[in-house]
């Protein structure tokens, strides 16, 4: 029989029933130490009570209503995310890959009513990863990811990260923006340097291009800053932003400044649940969570005691790892042994780590974790390296 749920997903066979900050359980009831955290989205654990009691608040009250009317919830969240970044404006979605879509509408039309309606295309880069609808494997270049559904969606040239010339080689009369991670995720934790990005912000200003950064996965605190492109000093003209703003309730937002956003005028763009009432309680208590003085400081240096860690981890499994890369809690390990297989061994010794390319295992706790978090995943990480290493002649007489 053809499976019930479709099977697209290369799932585990083990099935999770409760959750406690940094926890998981099973439904044999074994306890897992959670470094993947749903893909760096349950940023503050599990059943956070704090994100408990805002949804639950909530549902008693009004779950959905359309964009028909007013949503408050909308207006108090835009006020505070415009008030701590560079946007001026916001539109909420369910999903990262329904704001990137937005961000790449949006640069259409702010070209379009800029008067030129020949810039429709978007510089993209190998490695890239943007969601998986027809434009978004097209903006991610995974031919895998392409494979079998028609032609690639128009307008997207995608070239090598991390050189500024290929960049502006790739400028054309028709650019209308470029689109990148300020560290690629999926791609296997690939970091885009200050100075590159500050060469990306440079161009695009030059050639009169919007820059777009995908902030889904590196934003709302998870590099140590608020938003990854902090660290290079610049800021973005379009930010699609989602996993972590809703800490497990699906909830994306697109954040842009006046002039980038100056051609999206009623009628231009929608969603039925976009950034409904249940959503918005949970991403206003979120934000309220990530904005606390102590939040970000905390996780920049729990962040530095784990990449720390990580060092001596490494020195003392040289033949498993290979190099430690990323920022903040966004942390990959290269390895010299399948990711795949080392994912199952951290699995067996109860620690849940999440694969990437380039064979990485990416680290993204919760950001909420402590030093005692630390060193019972750089215990458990050590005893999955171990399996891998030949056992000492000892052992085997
Ligand atoms: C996860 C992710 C997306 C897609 O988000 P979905 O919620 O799965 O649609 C887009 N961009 C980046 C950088 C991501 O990590």
């Amino acid at each position: 029989m053809f499976p019930q749920v479709l099977p697209t997903y290369n799932r585990t066979e083990i099935a999770f029933v409760r959750g406690e900050g940094p926890y998981l359980f099973a439904e044999d009831g074994k306890r897992y130490l959670d470094f993947g955290a749903g893909i760096a989205v349950n940023a503050f654990g599990h059943a956070h009570p704090v994100l408990v009691a805002a949804l639950t608040e909530q549902a008693h009250k009004l779950w959905h209503t359309s964009n028909l009317y007013r949503v408050p919830g909308q207006e108090s969240l835009a006020k505070r995310l415009t008030e701590v970044t560079f946007a001026d404006t916001c539109f909420f979605t369910n999903s990262g890959v329904e704001a990137c879509e937005l961000a790449w509408k949006m640069a259409r039309r702010y070209q379009f009513v800029s008067g030129h309606p020949e810039r429709f295309r978007i510089i993209c880069f190998e490695g890239a990863f943007h969601g998986r609808t027809m434009a978004a494997i097209a903006a991610g270049g995974n031919v895998k990811y392409l494979e079998g559904f028609g032609p690639k969606v128009e307008g997207f040239d995608s070239i090598a990260p991390g050189d500024l010339k290929a960049v502006e080689a790739a400028i054309g009369p028709e650019t209308a923006a470029v689109l990148i991670e300020p560290i690629q995720g999926e791609g296997g934790v690939r970091v885009m340097t200050p100075d590159y990005m500050r060469g990306l912000r440079k161009l695009c200003d030059e050639h009169g291009i919007l820059l777009i950064l995908d902030e889904v996965q590196t934003g709302v605190g998870r590099t140590g800053k608020l938003f990854a492109h902090e660290w290079a000093g610049i800021t973005p003209d379009i930010m699609p932003i989602a996993k972590a703003i809703g800490g497990g309730f699906p909830v994306g937002a697109l954040l842009a400044t006046a002039e980038a956003a100056k051609g999206m005028t009623a009628g231009t763009h929608g969603s039925t649940y976009g950034g409904n009432p249940l959503a918005m309680a949970v991403a206003n208590a979120a934000l309220a969570l990530v904005l606390e003085p102590q939040f970000i400081p905390l996780v920049a240096a729990i962040a530095n005691y784990l990449q720390q860690q990580l060092g001596q981890l490494l020195a003392d499994h040289p033949t498993v790892f290979e190099e430690v890369r990323g920022q903040g809690l966004l942390l990959g390990l290269k390895l010299k042994v399948p990711n795949t297989e080392f994912v199952t061994a951290a699995r067996h010794e109860g620690l849940l780590v999440v694969g990437a390319g380039d064979n990485v295992v990416r680290l993204l706790p919760p950001l909420i974790i402590n030093e005692t978090h630390v060193r019972e995943a750089v215990t458990k990480l050590a005893a999955a390296a171990t399996s891998f290493e030949p056992k000492a002649k000892t052992d085997a007489a």
